[in-house]
């Protein structure tokens, strides 16, 4: 019998964003410091074996609909479409987000274990800006990429671009139109403080209005049905060119439909992207902790969710973790 993972304010959890590496190809500004991370010993992150435990104990006891996995960069973990494969079989809603580099090589071995869709990150369509924003001339490999997981028969393929002022904004009519040529939706996501050398400042954000007024004035847009306990607003081209997606942690958080709980690469399980508390399911884990007392970590965790993370009121504290070492 299913149990719904409820917090105390009635949230039910079924998404989870599941972390399988803190390690990246890519050091991208808004998301490492230049002098990139000290990484996580192997012995520190969980086993695909750890992983398939913890995840069929929540998709069988909680009913957990879906599964993202994401990192740091996943596809540098080796032999990602074992696991794949593995979380595969428990019948999930299974995707994974990619800075999309390597996807040439891999895309086609993740569609065959069972890989269902793909969200590619990519900030930049010029080459060069592309390189100081990733530190890496990589954007060939990442457009390459993006036609091999098209190709691979992954759908949707999604493109996610976080826009901050000053950036990357003077590109967003660019990639709508890269969107309605190569047919892919393209999701602008508000630049959030969760970058490692922590200079996020409120004025880098470009609000999802703003995004929204800069594409309908060139590409007429209409409201695509309401968020529910999504996290992007879906927007339609008027002329049926497909869709465009926002979203706005900052300006608008969707806290209060938040269905998401997070597994770190190193098995610290977290109720929010935002969240100080972490919980150590690798040490009750590898402790030999049976599944009644695993669960009772989770719930307890999970009842203890905070109603929403704050950004932009006095309250809100960084979490000590930057985006590549928590999985966004
Ligand atoms: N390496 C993969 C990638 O880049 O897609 C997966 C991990 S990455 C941390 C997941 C997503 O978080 C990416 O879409 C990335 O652009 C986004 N991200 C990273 N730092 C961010 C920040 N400070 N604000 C908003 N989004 C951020
Ligand atoms: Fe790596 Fe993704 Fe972070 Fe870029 S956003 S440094 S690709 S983890």
């Amino acid at each position: 019998m299913v149990t719904p993972l409820l917090d105390g304010f009635g949230r039910r959890h079924t998404d989870l964003r599941l972390s399988v590496t803190d390690r990246c190809n890519f050091r991208c500004t808004y998301c490492m410091p230049a002098e990139g991370m000290q990484f996580r010993p192997r012995s520190e992150l969980l086993t695909y074996e750890e992983i398939e435990r913890l995840t069929r104990l929540l998709v069988e006891r909680y009913g957990i609909t879906s599964i993202r996995l994401t990192g740091g960069e996943p596809t540098v973990r080796a032999h990602l479409p074992v696991l794949v494969a593995k979380l595969a079989r428990l019948g999930v809603d299974l995707a994974l987000t990619t800075n999309g580099a390597t996807l040439g090589l891999v895309a086609g071995d993740l569609a065959d274990a069972g890989l269902q869709r793909i969200n590619i990150s990519l900030d930049s369509l010029r080459r060069d800006r592309f390189a100081e924003i990733t530190r890496r001339d990589g954007l060939a490999d990442v457009l390459a990429g993006i036609d091999a997981a098209v190709a691979a028969g992954l759908s949707p393929v999604k493109i996610n671009c976080v826009v901050a002022a000053g950036v990357n904004d003077d590109e967003v009519v660019d990639f709508a139109a890269f969107g309605r040529e190569r047919g892919v939706t393209v999701r602008f996501i508000e630049f959030m403080p969760l970058d490692a050398d922590g200079g996020w400042r409120p004025a880098d954000v470009v609000s999802a209005e703003q995004i929204v007024e800069r594409i309908d004035a060139v590409f007429p847009l209409e409201e695509a049905g309401g968020r529910g306990s999504a996290p992007a607003e879906r927007w339609r081209y008027r002329d049926g060119a497909g869709e465009v997606g926002i979203i706005p942690t900052v300006t608008k958080a969707f806290c209060s439909t938040c269905d998401r709980i997070r597994l770190t690469a190193d098995g610290q399980f977290r109720t929010c992207l935002f969240a100080h508390d972490e919980y150590d399911l690798r040490g009750a884990l590898r402790g030999g902790a049976d599944d009644d007392a695993l669960a009772q970590i989770i719930e307890g965790a999970v009842t203890a969710k905070w109603a929403g993370h704050g950004i932009g009121t006095e309250q809100f504290i960084r979490p000590p973790r930057s985006m590549s070492q928590i999985g966004g």
